[in-house]
C-alpha cells in the first residue's frame, strides 16, 4: 500500500466535518460518501455482528485504509458475499505472537506461520480482543482493501467458521482539549513527529500538513503509525482509550523512533574505524530497537557522538567503544517465554535427578503457584544441604522447566562488591559486574540466576558486600539496580533468583526471611549407585566418547568405590572417581590398537602403572600411528570389576567415620551433623586416674560449654546409673576419666551427644561392650527426660552408610522419622525411647558380652 494513499485518507478524517479539502473528494469518489458519518455514528453500545479478519502484521488505526490478503478461503468467500450484499463491514484484529517466539524478531512472519490453520476458538484465543472496524472498498483476487472505521471489541464468538464475533464498539474517553497537559503533550507530540519526519522525507509532504489538522485521539494514532513500532507497542496506542495516555505512549515510541535514526546519521559523518564500529552497535540493536528503554537510547546516542570526537586510536575513544560495546550487548527486553507445566517440569526435574521425590514436589508447587500468579518472581527459593547432593543441578534443572536460560554466581570467593555491583567506568579495564555479565552472556532479561554459596557471603565480614547481594535479590530494589559502570538503572525484577548454601546457620539474618528453605540431606547407598549408573556414568562416558559396549563397569565394583571409597553424603567425590576411571579406560582403549603392548588391555594395573607417569615420546608417537592409519583392530571391552578397581582409583580412603568393627569397652557411637551432611562418631570413656575419692571428669579443652555442660551432666547421670544398677561398684567414685569427643565430628556445640555420652562412661565402668552396630542420639535433661534431636534425615543417612544396624532416637523425634523415605529407613531397627532405662537395656541387653 503506498503511504501517500494511506494519508490521503487519514487526512481526510483528520481534518473533520467542517474543513472538507479535496482530498476528501478523493476519497468519497472512492469509496462512497459513508465514512466519515460512520466514523461519528459508531460508538453506539449494541453489539454487531462481524467476520473476524486476522492481521498477522501491524494494526490497523481509524482514517487508514489498507490491502490485506486474505489466504483462508472460506473467510474470502464470506467477504465476498458481504460485499456484494452491500453489507461490506468487517471486524479487523491483529494476531497475537505465538507463545515462545522472540518478540525481536519481526513479529509478523511468527505471527503469520500457522494463523491460517486455526479454527474457531483457537482463533479467536490468538488474536487481541481490541482491533478496527472497518469497511471493505474492494476486493480483487484474494486482496481485500479495507478502510478503517472506529475501534471495536471483541464480545462473544459467534461462529467457528469462518470465525464470526460480536462486538462491541469503543469510544475515546472525554477529555477536555483545553487542558494544558493535553495541548503540551500534543505539542510534544506534534514537534517529535516532525523532527522523526525530517528524516523520512517520503512521508514528510503527505504528511505534515494531517499533523496539523488533526485532533488529539487522530494525532496519537498517526503518530503510533508513523514511529514504526512494532505489533505489542502499536496494539497499546490501539487499546488506549483514554487520550492523554494514549498521547504519551505514542510519544514514547516517537522518541525511540528518533532515537534510532540519530544512530545511521552519525555513521555517516565519522571516521571508518568509527563508522565500523557504529554499524556494528547499530545491527545489534536493530532486531529489538522497540524493547530498549528511551534512557538507554539516549545514552547510546550521547556515546555514539563522543565516538567521533575522539581519534581511533586514543584511550578515550576505546573507552567509549568499550562501553558501547556492553551497552548494545545487553538483551534490552529480550524474554523467553515462561513455562509453568508442570508436567513437563516433573519430566524434566526426573531426567536431571535421581530420587529427591520431596524437593521435586516443593519445586512443582513453587511451579503451580507460579501459573496462578502469573510469575515466579518475588519467591526465593534457597537448596541447602551438604556438597554434592544436587543443590546446582537441581537449579540447573528448574530453569530448563521454566524455559529461562541459567546462569550461577558462586558469592562463596566474593571479596570485593565490584565484582557485583561493577567498577566505577574510570579506565579500559574497568567492567560491569557479575550480573550484568550474566545478562550478557544468557542473552535473556529473564534468567535463573543461582547465587551459590550464600551461607559464605556472612564469614567474609564485609556488610556492604552483602547488602549489594541483597539488592540484587530484593523485588523492590532490584527493577532499579543501579551497576557502577553503567550509572543509570537496569531492570533485573524479570530475573529468577535461587539459592544455594551448604549451612543454613551460616546465612546471613537478612537473607533467610526472604527465602523458602528446601534441604536436601544427602543419598543412602542404593540411590548412589542409581545415580552413578544412570546419571554421573553416564555423562562421564559420553564426555569421553566412549561407545557403552567398549566398558563395563560391574555393580560389584561401583558398590565397592560408593561404599569404600566415597564416604560423603553427596556423589561429588563419587562423580570425580568415575571420571578418574574413565580417564583411564578412554587410554586403554586408545592404547589397545598398539600391536606392541596387547597384554595392557588385560592388565589394567599394568596400565595404571603407565597412566600414572607421563607418557614416553614413543607413546605418544603410537597414538599417532594409530589415529593416522585408523589402524584400530577389534577393540576388546574394558571391564572394571572389584578386582581391579584398586588399579584405576588407587586403595580405599581410611573411613574415619567407621573405626571399630565392634566397639571397644568405653566406647559408644553416636550420630552428628556437620556441613559435610550427617555422620557417625565415637565417644570414648578412659581412666587416667585411679584412688579412693578420685572420682572426676576430664573433658577435651576446647569443647564448647553446651557440650561440656552435658558431659558434666552424663557423669552424674552415669553415676546414678551404676549405683542403680550395680551398687557395690565403687568405679566412678575411684577413677578420674577423661572423656574423648571428636571435635572435628561435632563442630556444632549442642547437647545431643548426652546419651551417647552416659553409654560410654557406662560401658567403661561396668567393662561391658555396647551393642553392636549400634549408634545412639539424644539430649538428656536432669529431669531424665530425653529431647528431641535435630537433623534425623542427615543422621539416618549418616548411620546406614557407616553399617549401623540400630538407632535410638528420641521418642520426640518419631515424626521426623517416620516422614523419611522407605528406602532410607528399609532394614534399620529403630528404637524411640523417653528415659535412660531403655537405651541401657538395648546397649546393655543380656545379650551383650562383658569386655573383662
Ligand atoms: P551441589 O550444588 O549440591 O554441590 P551439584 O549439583 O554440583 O551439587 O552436584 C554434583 C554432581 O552430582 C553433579 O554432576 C550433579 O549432576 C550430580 N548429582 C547430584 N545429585 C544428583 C541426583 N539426585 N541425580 C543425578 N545427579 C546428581
Amino acid at each position: 500500500m503506498a503511504w501517500r494513499g494511506i494519508f490521503k485518507i487519514f487526512s481526510t478524517i483528520a481534518s473533520g466535518k467542517n474543513n472538507l479539502p479535496e482530498e476528501k473528494m478523493d476519497f468519497e469518489e472512492e469509496t462512497g460518501d459513508r465514512v466519515l458519518n460512520d466514523e461519528v455514528e459508531l460508538g453506539d453500545e449494541e453489539g454487531e455482528e462481524v467476520l473476524a479478519l486476522p492481521l498477522p502484521h501491524l494494526p490497523f488505526f481509524p482514517g487508514f485504509h489498507r490491502p490485506v490478503q486474505v489466504k483462508d478461503p472460506k473467510l474470502l468467500a464470506a467477504l465476498q458475499e458481504s460485499y456484494a450484499r452491500h453489507a461490506p463491514y468487517v471486524g479487523a484484529f491483529l494476531v497475537k505472537d505465538e507463545p515462545g517466539t522472540d518478540p525481536s524478531l519481526v513479529s509478523g512472519s511468527k505471527a503469520e506461520k500457522n494463523i491460517y490453520d486455526l479454527k474457531g476458538k483457537e482463533l479467536l484465543n490468538r488474536l487481541y480482543e481490541v482491533g478496527i472496524h472497518a469497511k471493505i472498498l474492494g476486493i480483487r483476487g484474494d486482496r481485500v482493501v479495507l478502510v478503517a472505521l472506529g475501534r471495536i471489541r471483541i464480545m462473544e464468538m459467534v461462529d467457528k467458521e469462518p470465525l464470526t464475533v460480536k462486538v462491541g464498539h469503543l469510544k475515546d474517553k472525554p477529555y477536555n482539549k483545553d487542558d494544558d497537559v493535553i495541548k503540551a503533550t500534543s505539542f510534544e507530540v506534534k514537534s517529535t513527529l516532525s523532527d522523526v519526519l525530517n528524516t523520512r522525507s517520503y512521508l514528510k509532504r503527505t504528511c505534515t500538513k494531517c499533523i496539523d489538522n488533526s485532533e488529539f485521539p487522530r494525532l496519537a494514532d498517526l503518530g503510533a503509525v508513523i514511529s514504526g513500532a512494532k505489533n505489542l507497542q502499536c496494539q497499546q496506542v490501539l487499546e488506549e482509550l483514554d487520550v492523554y495516555k494514549r498521547l504519551k505512549l505514542t510519544l514514547e515510541l516517537l522518541k525511540k523512533s528518533m532515537e534510532i535514526s540519530k544512530i545511521p546519521e552519525l555513521v555517516l559523518e565519522t571516521d571508518s574505524k568509527t563508522t565500523l564500529s557504529a554499524a556494528k552497535f547499530r545491527e545489534r540493536l536493530e532486531g529489538n530497537r522497540d524493547q530498549i528503554p528511551l534512557h538507554v537510547l539516549q545514552v547510546i546516542n550521547e556515546e555514539l557522538s563522543k565516538l567521533q570526537q575522539f581519534g581511533a586510536s586514543s584511550i578515550e575513544f576505546n573507552e567509549t567503544h568499550n562501553y558501547l560495546d556492553w551497552l548494545t550487548a545487553l538483551p534490552w527486553g529480550i524474554y523467553s517465554d515462561e513455562n509453568f507445566d508442570v508436567f513437563w517440569a516433573k519430566k524434566i526435574l526426573d531426567e536431571d535427578n535421581y530420587g529427591l521425590a520431596d524437593v521435586k514436589e516443593r519445586i512443582l508447587e513453587f511451579i503451580a503457584v507460579g501459573k496462578h500468579r502469573g510469575t515466579t518472581q518475588g519467591r526465593i527459593l534457597c537448596f541447602s544441604g551438604p556438597p554434592g547432593v544436587g543443590k546446582m543441578s537441581i537449579g540447573r534443572s528448574i530453569a530448563r522447566a521454566l524455559n529461562r536460560k541459567f546462569y550461577s554466581i558462586s558469592v562463596g570467593g566474593l571479596t570485593n562488591i565490584a565484582e557485583i555491583k561493577g567498577h566505577f567506568r574510570i579506565n579500559v579495564s574497568s567492567t560491569p559486574g557479575k550480573m550484568v555479565q550474566c545478562l550478557k552472556t544468557v542473552g535473556t532479561a529473564n534468567p535463573l540466576v543461582l547465587i551459590d554459596g550464600v551461607d559464605k557471603l556472612g564469614r567474609q565480614h564485609a556488610r556492604d558486600l552483602t547488602s549489594a547481594v541483597l539488592d540484587l535479590l530484593d523485588p523492590e530494589q532490584n527493577a532499579k539496580f543501579v551497576d557502577n559502570y553503567f550509572f543509570f538503572p537496569i531492570d533485573l525484577s524479570k530475573v529468577l533468583f535461587v539459592c544455594t548454601a551448604d549451612v543454613v546457620d551460616n546465612i546471613p539474618k537478612d537473607f533467610l526471611y526472604r527465602m523458602e528453605l528446601i534441604s536436601i540431606a544427602g543419598y543412602v547407598t542404593d540411590e548412589k549407585m542409581h545415580i552413578a549408573r544412570d546419571y554421573l556414568e553416564k555423562s562421564t562416558r559420553e564426555a569421553c566418547g566412549i561407545k557403552p559396549e567398549e566398558v563395563e563397569v560391574t555393580d560389584a565394583a561401583l558398590l565397592c568405590l560408593i561404599e569404600k571409597y566415597c564416604h560423603e553424603a553427596g556423589v561429588q567425590n563419587l562423580q570425580k572417581h568415575i571420571e578418574k576411571i574413565y580417564h583411564k579406560i578412554a587410554l586403554q582403549l586408545g592404547r589397545q590398537g598398539v600391536s606392541y603392548e596387547p597384554a595392557i588391555a588385560d592388565k589394567p594395573g599394568e596400565a595404571l602403572v603407565r597412566c600414572a607417569g607421563e607418557l614416553s615420546k614413543k607413546d605418544v608417537t603410537d597414538f599417532k600411528t594409530i589415529q593416522e592409519s585408523e589402524a584400530i583392530g577389534t577393540i576388546e571391552k574394558v571391564v572394571v570389576d572389584i578386582s581391579n578397581l584398586a588399579d584405576f582409583v588407587g586403595d580405599p580412603v581410611f573411613n574415619a567415620e567407621r573405626i571399630y568393627d565392634q566397639t571397644p569397652v568405653g566406647v559408644a557411637m553416636g550420630l552428628a551433623w556437620t556441613a559435610m551432611g550427617g555422620s557417625t562418631l565415637y565417644i570414648k570413656a578412659t581412666q587416667i586416674e585411679q584412688g579412693e575419692g578420685k572420682g572426676a571428669l576430664t573433658l577435651p579443652g576446647q569443647l564448647g560449654d553446651v557440650m561440656k555442660g552435658s558431659a558434666q551432666l552424663a557423669h552424674i547421670v552415669a553415676r546414678s546409673m551404676l549405683f542403680k544398677k550395680e551398687p557395690d561398684n565403687r568405679y566412678f567414685a575411684n577413677s578420674k576419666l577423661y572423656l574423648h569427643v571428636p571435635l572435628r565430628a561435632t563442630p556444632m556445640d549442642e547437647p545431643s551427644a548426652g546419651c551417647t555420652m552416659i553409654t560410654s562412661l557406662l560401658s567403661l565402668a561396668m567393662k561391658k561392650l555396647v551393642k553392636k552396630d549400634l549408634a545412639i542420639t539424644g539430649e538428656f535433661t536432669l529431669l531424665g527426660k530425653i529431647l528431641p534431636i535435630g537433623w534425623v534425615k542427615e543422621k539416618t543417612i549418616a548411620a546406614r552408610r557407616n553399617g549401623v544396624k540400630t538407632i535410638i532416637f528420641p521418642s520426640a523425634n518419631k515424626r521426623d522419622f517416620d516422614e523419611l523415605a522407605t528406602n532410607v529407613k528399609e532394614g534399620l531397627d529403630v528404637h524411640f525411647v523417653d528415659d535412660y532405662n531403655q537405651i541401657f537395656d538395648i546397649a546393655f541387653g543380656d545379650d551383650q558380652e562383658t569386655g573383662k
